[in-house]
């Protein structure tokens, strides 16, 4: 385990290289040394993250999360679905304390730490809910056509996550999904189920994460990417969306 005074620098030059000196504050650095000593202690016991190199934890958890702050307005409500360990909703509620952030994950042991971590980083804007989005985001229930913005990172192809998260944003909303290499195939596949749901075309953004110069990879480290696809919602969500799970995923829009 590496100490606070090895970290803080790490962190600092990261945030510097990928244009988020603002973030750069002992406050935030100090919260993000917090969860970083939190998730490797819990992860001894329980599987949260593969990365566990603090360098590459900073980059690939921490700033790729960080890289959808400028997409969120101040002060929206924010829902993270299928949050996992608490990306990016951690990361967004150390950054922005003024964002109303609710993450909702399947697994009620990942629920259970990403509440326990928000307690211990004392973040009073983070409220864990563990449930199905399916479920969820019904006819009927609190949290269909509530947010302002929906996020989410590697939880399903766009087809499937689209019937999951867009039922959950009030028109005028946001959805903000965090995607790999496929991701002009995954749009192509959704156009008209985008549409089906509320939402208007979809719009793609190239996300640079890049590694800060260091002494030991001096010039060889590469920049690595995410895509991020956006679709605003326009139109209200049918009332027979989303369907069942199981028939999401044999039919998806
Ligand atoms: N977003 C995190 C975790 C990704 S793993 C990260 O990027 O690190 C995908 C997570 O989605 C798992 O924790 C799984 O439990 C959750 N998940 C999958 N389908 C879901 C559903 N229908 N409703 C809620 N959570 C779901």
């Amino acid at each position: 385990m590496i100490s606070f005074e090895q970290f803080s620098p790490l962190l600092r030059a990261a945030l510097l290289a990928n244009g988020m000196e603002s973030l750069a504050n002992e406050q935030i650095i100090g919260n993000f040394w917090k969860l970083t000593e939190r998730m490797l202690q819990v992860n001894a016991v329980m599987n949260l993250t593969t990365i566990t190199e603090p360098r590459e934890l900073i980059l690939r958890h921490y700033i790729d999360s960080l890289t959808l702050l400028p997409h969120i307005p101040n002060g929206a409500h924010v829902l993270d679905v299928g949050c996992g360990a608490g990306f990016p909703c951690l990361p967004l509620c150390i950054a922005r304390p003024d964002l109303h952030v609710t993450a909702l994950d399947s697994t009620a042991k990942k629920i259970t730490y990403v509440a326990g971590t928000a307690e211990l980083l004392e973040l009073d804007n983070l409220q864990a809910i563990s449930g199905r989005a399916e479920e969820l985001a019904a006819p009927g229930q609190p949290m269909r056509e509530h947010f302002d913005v929906v996020v989410s990172r590697a939880v399903a192809r766009l087809n499937v996550l689209g019937e999951l998260c867009l039922p959950f944003l009030r028109v005028g909303g946001t959805l903000l999904a965090m995607k790999g290499s496929k991701v002009q195939e995954e749009m192509e596949e959704f156009a008209k189920g985008a549409a089906l749901l509320g939402g208007d075309p979809m719009q793609l953004i190239d996300c640079t994460i890049t590694p800060p110069p260091s002494e030991d990879v001096p010039d060889t480290a590469t920049p690595d990417h995410h895509a991020l696809v956006i679709v605003k919602k326009v139109r209200k969500t049918k009332e027979i969306y989303p369907r069942k799970y199981a028939q999401i995923l044999k039919k998806p829009l």
